[in-house]
Order: structure tokens, then sequence, then C-alpha cells
């Protein structure tokens, strides 16, 4: 029987096999950032490891069987940073990043947080190979993780790239599994008709990007998939559905602070909106930094994040 329940493992198998017959090459960020010839379609697959690293094992397992490569940030926290996982993902063949937070470690302090960046790099560096890096977004945190580049260059580090700030996603389609519905992000109005953006626009379970793969009209992809909101069982499956809903509840209620100021404002069905919406960690931190900008901060805010 066929298992239609999304953001499953199953699922993501499906996904994978659709990737592997379709036309388009996988890359990871490494390969995007240092190859001279990009195949002219391609798909980096992102995966951001927030929490549970023993899911990233899995869905790494079920690309390495549908014989693709992807790119997985993971955090430096203890519940995260799991070495043995971080070197078995490694082995596979798939490129291990740093999900850096080091501006909320270090409270803003600049210069702390370049040397925790130093310090947490060379950790991971000593499991594996890290060439490219992406920052974390902590709603509760009033920091952007990546504005440390304002100051310094990753490049001095040996990072070649930084998905936030080297890619034009006006030219690759950014699709993220925010709360368990797909979201694009981005207008690619430039490069593609407007019967495609349509598409995507209407986007939300994994079966409209799979069709969307098949269709193979959009030329790069970049697709992000976080391994926490992906489960084998049903059980966990409903855990994290439920998870997912009090955290974005609470993010809805503060974006609408961030947007309207303190004293609230919009209506009901406006805040259902923002709660079905669902913003990912890394966006509402964008959102709560267009708190002074207030009239940019709802949607203007997005192209701070690129
Ligand atoms: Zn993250």
């Amino acid at each position: 029987m066929k298992n239609n329940l999304d953001f499953t493992f199953v699922k993501y198998k499906e996904l994978c096999g659709t990737i592997v017959e379709s036309k388009y090459a996988t890359l990871t960020f490494t390969h995007y950032f240092s190859l001279k010839n990009i195949p002219e379609k391609f798909i980096i697959l992102r995966h951001d490891v927030d929490r549970r690293p023993e899911n990233a094992l899995e869905m790494a397992k079920i690309e390495n069987n549908s014989g693709i490569t992807s790119t997985y940030y993971f955090r430096r926290k203890e519940e995260v940073f799991k070495p043995e996982i971080i070197k078995e993902i490694a082995n596979m063949g798939h490129e291990i990043g740093y999900h850096y937070e080091v501006l909320d470690k270090a409270k803003g302090d600049l210069e702390k947080a370049i040397k925790i960046f130093e310090k947490e790099l060379n950790e991971f560096r000593k499991i594996c190979d890290v060439k490219t890096i992406c920052m974390h977004g902590n709603p509760l945190s009033k920091w952007v993780n990546k504005d440390i580049w304002k100051k310094y260059d990753f490049r001095d580090f040996g990072i070649i790239g930084e998905p936030y700030l080297s890619i034009d996603y006006t030219r690759v389609l950014y699709l993220t599994d925010t709360g368990r519905k797909w979201n694009s992000r981005f207008s690619v109005k430039d490069v593609v008709g407007a019967n495609v953006n349509q598409a995507i626009e209407k986007m939300k379970s994994t079966d409209d990007v799979i069709r969307l793969i098949n269709e193979g009209d959009i030329e790069q992809m970049c697709i992000l998939a976080h391994p926490e909101r992906w489960s084998d069982s049903f059980g966990a499956w409903l855990k994290e559905l439920v998870w997912q809903n009090v955290k974005n509840i609470g993010k809805a209620i503060l974006v609408r602070r961030a947007y309207y100021g303190k004293e609230g404002g919009g209506s009901v069905s406006e805040m259902m909106q923002e709660i079905f919406y669902m913003p990912t960690d890394e966006e509402t931190v964008t959102l709560f930094r267009g708190r002074k900008r207030r009239k940019n901060a709802y949607y203007g805010g997005f192209k701070n994040l690129l």
C-alpha cells in the first residue's frame, strides 16, 4: 500500500527516487561554490540539523541508498553535535557543514563570537573536512548570526561559502519544509514563466515538489529539509506535528508583536493566517530584526535574509 502520509521517511525516499530519475544533478554546497562547470540543471539538498541528529543519519542513509549526496549543517550543541553520527554521514560522501550560532552564544559581542566560531569550527574539523557554513536562526534571540560577517571574513577560516550570503536566490529556487508544508520564499519570475510561478505558489505537499521535479521547468533549486520534521512512525510524526504547532503559535504571537508593536493589532483571522503561515526560525529572526523598521519587517524582512 502506498504511504501517503507526508513528511515521513517513506515519502522522503520517494522524493529522492524522483530526483535520481530526473534530469537534475545533485550538488553539495561545496560542489556549487567550487566547481568550474556547474551543471545546467541541479538540485542542492540542504539539511539544517537543529535537533535529533539520529533523524539526520536516517535521511543520510536514504539518500545514500538512492545515490544522492547532500549537505548537513550541524549545530554545535550537546544534543546535536554527535561526532560518531557526523562521521558516519560524512563517510557516506555527504558534506558536513557548521550551523553556527555564535552571535547568540556571545550575546552580540563580535570579538567573543569570532573566537567561539574558530573554536567550534576546529571541533568539527577534528571529525571531517568543513568548507561551508550556514547560520542558525534562534527566534528568541535579537541577533542574526550571519551579521558577524559584516566585520569578519569567513574566507580567512578556509570557508568557501554561506548559503544565506553566497547564493543568488533570484536564480535558484529556494524551497523549505517550514511547518510541514513546502514554502518558496523567492520570486523567480525573471527566469521562469507565469505558469511555473503559479505552480510554485500553490505548492504545499511533498507530492507537489515531486511534480515540480518531474516537470523539470525550473533549472536550479535548493531544497531545505529539516531532518527532525520527518519521522518514520506515526507516533513520532504526530508528536512532531503537535510540537511544531505549539511552537508556531508562540512564534505567531511574537511575530505579530514585532509587526504591530506591543499593543498588538490585526484581526483574529490575520492572527490565524500567521499561525498557519508558520515562519522558520531563520525567518522569524529576520522579522524580529525588522521590528524597528515596522513596515519592512513583514515581507521586506525576507530580503535581509539574503
Ligand atoms: Zn537552524
